[in-house]
């Protein structure tokens, strides 16, 4: 999966949508929100159901089910993912549209959250028949989406191109080319350069400060990265290229470990040639388990969800975490690494690049001008550093963890904005 703006897993023990009122609730404990407000942020503004045609390439047609969720707005226009999976479900698309509104408002973003999908496995379908699956599924959804309304972006099963198609339907049918409808297209209709490093160079951006808050020194840190994919790579040689010794990565097949450090460089990632990791001469083989319970100074779940569980968090060694997958923390592990102090750095801080540079992309669009890839690494830097100190301020002066400083961070600026705007009508 590339270019997403996030692509949460929903936690193992709660759902989406659970796990997102747990927090919001977790976050108004300690601020002074008006409780009608944090009723409102409890529900989505608008759940759209659509019902996809598809001619198949044998000539029948098939029926396909998408879901556009929109959770709340008061910030700017929704923005979020569109995943094609067969797990798709409106409760899924729902919680993860809230997750979309807080992480936006982490980032002061001028966006609200969104999310949506098609229930359907993409790798069923050929390539021409998940053109027309999306070009339809713009064409449903139209009424609902656009530059200032809500502007969609890829997630799990869907990709660059798929962004191009969808930004070509509702551009042919508005009759005017509209590349600001979606991000994470090719740069060549409008697509930013970095968009596809910036998750994983944003992970590594606030593990760098993050070493630095607990006085740690870079070129004595050691790292181990799961997943040696968009995400991980690009957090692990962000981190390598500042000193730090990255110690242990995986792919799906398996860990490799050098207490030495890896040149990460000299690994390709999942992308580059999948399998790539495990089979690399490496002094020591591990499994995936066995990496997430490294001697580690920074630990990086960096490939699926639901890594970190009440089952192995007692095991796990490393003195932080930073979560550069969505979701790979469960309630109960997150509960158990409050307990033993070890500090998490959330997923929607720390991999929030992809939807920053997505805004960048959308800036880029509609005022007809693209940036070159250094102004996005330097913007990208400076709203990183904007978004940790906002959580920092909040951790410091709170006796709360690194997850609830961040919703806390979030929920005041989502709270403040539907004060200033009121109950209409
Ligand atoms: P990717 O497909 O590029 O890489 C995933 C990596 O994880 C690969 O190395 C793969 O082999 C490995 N992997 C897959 N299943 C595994 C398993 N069961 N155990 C161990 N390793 C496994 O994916 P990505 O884009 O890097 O995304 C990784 C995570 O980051 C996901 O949780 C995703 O939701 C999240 N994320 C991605 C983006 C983005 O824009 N790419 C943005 C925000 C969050």
């Amino acid at each position: 999966m590339t270019g997403s703006d996030d692509s949460t897993e929903p936690n193992a023990e709660e759902s989406a949508v659970e796990t997102a009122r747990r927090q919001l609730e977790r976050a108004a404990a300690h601020l002074d929100v008006d409780e009608g407000t944090v009723e409102r942020l409890r529900y989505p503004k608008d759940v759209y159901r659509v019902t996809i045609p598809v001619e198949r390439d044998d000539g029948t047609t098939e029926m396909f089910t998408g879901y556009r969720a929109h959770h709340d707005s008061v910030r700017g226009p929704f923005k979020g993912g569109l995943r094609y999976h067969p797990d798709v479900t409106e409760d899924e698309c729902v919680g993860l549209s809230m997750w979309m509104t807080w992480k936006c408002a982490v980032m002061d973003l001028p966006f609200g959250g969104a999310k949506g999908g098609v229930v359907v496995n993409p790798k069923e379908l050929s390539q021409n028949e998940k053109e027309r699956l999306t070009r339809r599924f713009a064409e449903e959804l139209r009424p609902v989406i656009g530059p200032m309304k809500d502007i969609p972006a890829p997630d799990m099963g869907t990709d660059p191109q798929t962004m191009a198609w969808f930004m070509d339907a509702y551009s042919m049918q508005e009759g005017q080319t509209e590349p600001g409808v979606v991000t994470g297209k090719p740069p060549v209709v409008g697509g930013s350069h970095g968009r596809e490093g910036a998750p994983g160079r944003s992970v590594g951006i606030i593990t760098r400060e993050a070493i630095d808050f607990y006085g740690w020194d870079i070129e004595e840190t050691t790292v181990a990265v799961q997943g040696f994919g968009s995400v991980g790579a690009n957090a692990a040689r962000y981190l390598d290229d500042r000193g730090a010794s990255v110690v242990a990565v995986s792919d799906v097949d398996g860990a490799i470990y050098d207490p030495d450090g890896f040149d990460t460089n000299d690994v390709e990632d999942h992308d580059e040639t999948p399998g790539m990791v495990s089979s690399y001469d490496a002094p020591e083989s591990l499994t995936n388990d066995e990496l997430l319970e490294l001697d580690v100074d920074v630990l990086i779940p960096a490939a699926i969800g639901n890594v970190l569980t009440g089952g192995n968090a007692r095991d796990i060694q490393a003195d932080m975490i930073v979560e550069g997958a969505n979701g790979p923390t469960t309630s109960t592990a997150d509960q158990i690494f409050e307990e033993r102090e070890i500090p998490v750095i959330p997923d929607i801080l720390a991999n929030a690049g992809g939807v920053t540079v997505s805004y960048f992309e959308w800036l880029q669009d509609i005022n007809r001008r693209s940036w070159r890839l250094e102004r996005v690494h330097e913007e990208l830097e400076t709203e990183m550093l904007r978004a940790w100190d906002a959580v920092r301020e909040e951790y410091e002066s709170r006796d709360v963890t690194w997850r609830d400083a961040t919703y806390i961070v979030a929920l005041s600026r989502i709270a403040e904005a539907h004060d200033s705007r009121g109950l209409w009508p």
